[in-house]
């Protein structure tokens, strides 16, 4: 019997089993998909400057608890963080001294040189790097420059390194030789600016306006905007590593600064008395007023009213590689990893969907495969009994006579050889008996075949009757008859004989109406010394039925006689 796969009432356990298992997988795995927990870890974030409200969002995210309640401890870190040395975030995050930085625009330059950067939000759509100059210098355009003495980062100045795509696209958008210029390395000093050492500078737009206002000047500002550049500010990014090896820490910060950024719009002052009272400024013209100023400066560049905060276009992106790149600040490249795909809020019900989905029909298979099983087992089942039932018509067919059910000539030869054996081995006498019917022919002429068949089976029916439970009886061919009789001397054996010679010959076979006698002969021999095997014997009975024949038939002949 086949033992693998379902079978019978084991299919229903089957089932049971299955459904259990499904169900604590189930159990087990979906609060997390569901959750998509956080670990609580400790994470640096980088800025490129000194604490003002340009990075407030983060200071919220902090105040409010929403870093703590995303499972994360974050350190803040100045842009002055070290030495008083402006740190350079994109190093801070490449070297992974820091999990996050923040950064410009120009972050681009390192995606360009191959350095592992990911933009995770662009929290300042529009630039607010402006050029500065004062009412009394005369100009309002850069194309006025001429000879003035300027103060900008341009390739050959000091700080080569702080390239500004606005800058040089500026400045080529007026038409101007940046060779021709009278530039010299910025020294970020408003009092140059004052003091005429310098008549444009570059600056924010959130930021040294209002300082030279309040230092009694009359600041002019011109925006790259107005030459057609138009970057994005601030942006949050991380290392490609870390968004690879922590996917879900990655977003749980990214979700909690947008949180903070969304708060800081709604709450400035609350996130200024926080930056007055907890964080280290430049010095006192850093105060409250200052920050409100930059906060209703920066909202504007923020444009939340417009565009989602935290909200990457690609499009925006490719058109400042193709301005960097004609700008030959880069090579051609992919912006391919750079920009970061968002995890939608609804991604985690999506997650458990598509789980879910994925575990119905993960159950559909099983089922489908256990049915299948089920019925190929059955199928089988049913086919190995067929074949058991053929295998044992096969042996009968082989071993008995399908007229009269007795075992057939072949059988009988065997039994014959091993009763002669046994016998020998024990030293039992034995006897052979062949019979055969009296004019058989003239049967089947006078009554047909089909009543000739019916007359063999009665007289088969009638000498299984008359013989012992040990004696073998066979059909050996047409209307003759074969016996071995075990364990039985001549004269037992005669008597045998004689009772089936009578009883045939008394017994009447009625076929349609129409009573049928029959007699028939026998040859008897018992087993003697000079018989070499079975068949011997057999021939020797077979010779004493010829005798019986021809001494008139209906009688038997045996080697008592000869
Ligand atoms: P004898 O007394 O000399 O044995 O005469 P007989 O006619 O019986 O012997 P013979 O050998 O001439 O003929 C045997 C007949 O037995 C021929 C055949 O038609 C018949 N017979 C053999 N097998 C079957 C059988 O299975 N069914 C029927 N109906 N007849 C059979
Ligand atoms: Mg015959
Ligand atoms: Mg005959």
């Amino acid at each position: 019997m086949i033992s693998s796969g379902c079978s019978g009432s084991t299919f229903r356990k089957c089932v049971q089993r299955v459904a259990i298992v499904s169900a604590l997988i189930f159990i087990v795995c979906s609060p997390a998909i569901l959750a998509n927990t956080p670990i609580s870890e400790k994470v640096i974030l980088q800025l490129p400057w000194h604490h003002q409200f340009q990075f407030a969002g983060y200071y919220a995210a902090q105040q409010q608890g929403f870093y703590q309640e995303a499972g994360l401890e974050v350190e803040i870190r100045s842009g002055f963080f070290k030495n008083n040395q402006l740190a350079n975030s994109a190093e801070e995050v490449v070297f992974q001294r820091a999990h996050f930085g923040v950064a410009r625009s120009e972050l681009l330059i390192h995606h360009a040189r191959g350095l592992p950067v990911v933009v995770l939000a662009n929290i300042v759509q529009r630039s607010p790097t402006v050029f500065i100059t004062l009412e009394e210098y005369g100009f309002e355009r850069l194309e006025e420059i001429g000879d003035r003495p300027i103060s900008l980062t341009l390739p050959d100045s000091t700080y080569g390194n702080l390239l500004s795509a606005e800058t040089l696209g500026a400045l080529k958008a007026a038409g101007l030789n940046i060779n021709t210029l009278n530039n010299h390395s910025p020294s970020w000093k408003l009092q140059d600016l004052i003091d005429g050492k310098t008549q444009l500078m570059p600056g924010w737009a959130t930021d040294e306006p209002f300082m030279l206002e309040r230092m009694g000047h009359h600041p002019v500002t011109i925006s790259p905007l107005d030459y057609g550049i138009d970057l994005y500010g601030d942006l949050l990014f991380t290392h490609q590593q870390l968004l690879l090896e922590n996917p879900s820490m990655v977003d749980a910060f990214r979700t909690a600064s947008l949180r903070g950024w969304r708060y800081a719009l709604d709450n400035p002052d609350t996130v200024i008395e926080y930056i007055v009272e907890n964080l280290q400024t430049p010095g006192p013209l850093y105060d409250a007023d200052f920050f409100r100023y930059e906060a209703q400066q920066l909202r504007l560049f923020m444009q939340p009213e417009l565009i989602e905060v935290g909200y990457i276009n690609p499009d925006r992106w490719q058109a400042i590689a193709n301005l960097m790149e004609e700008l030959e600040m880069i090579q051609p490249v992919s912006l391919e990893g750079f920009l970061y795909q968002p995890i939608s809020p609804d991604s985690a019900w999506q997650k458990f969907w598509h789980w879910l989905a994925i575990t119905l029909l993960m159950l559909l298979i099983t089922f489908a495969l256990i049915g299948w099983l089920h019925r190929s087992n059955r199928k089988l089942v049913l086919e190995i009994r067929k074949k058991e039932l053929t295998e044992k018509e096969l042996i009968q067919l082989a071993t008995l006579d399908p007229l009269t059910g007795l075992m057939n000539r072949l059988s009988f030869h065997k039994i014959l050889q091993k009763s002669v054996k046994e016998a020998r081995q024990h030293q039992l006498p034995l006897c052979v008996m062949m019979l055969d019917a009296d004019y058989f022919k003239q049967i089947n002429d006078t009554y047909g075949h089909l009543a000739g068949d019916i007359v063999l089976k009665n007289i088969s029916t009638l000498v299984s009757n008359l013989i012992r439970t040990e004696d073998i009886a066979c059909r050996y061919g047409g209307e003759e008859f074969a016996f071995i009789l075990p364990n039985t001397r001549l004269h037992e054996a005669l008597l045998i004989a004689q009772r089936i010679v009578n009883e045939v010959a008394d017994s009447s076979n009625i076929v349609n109406d129409i009573e049928i006698s029959c007699t028939v002969s026998i040859g008897l021999a018992e087993l003697n010394e000079s018989d070499k095997d079975g068949i011997n014997l057999l021939n020797r009975a077979d010779t004493y039925l010829y005798k019986a024949k021809a001494l008139g038939r209906n009688q038997i002949a045996t080697q008592g006689e000869d």
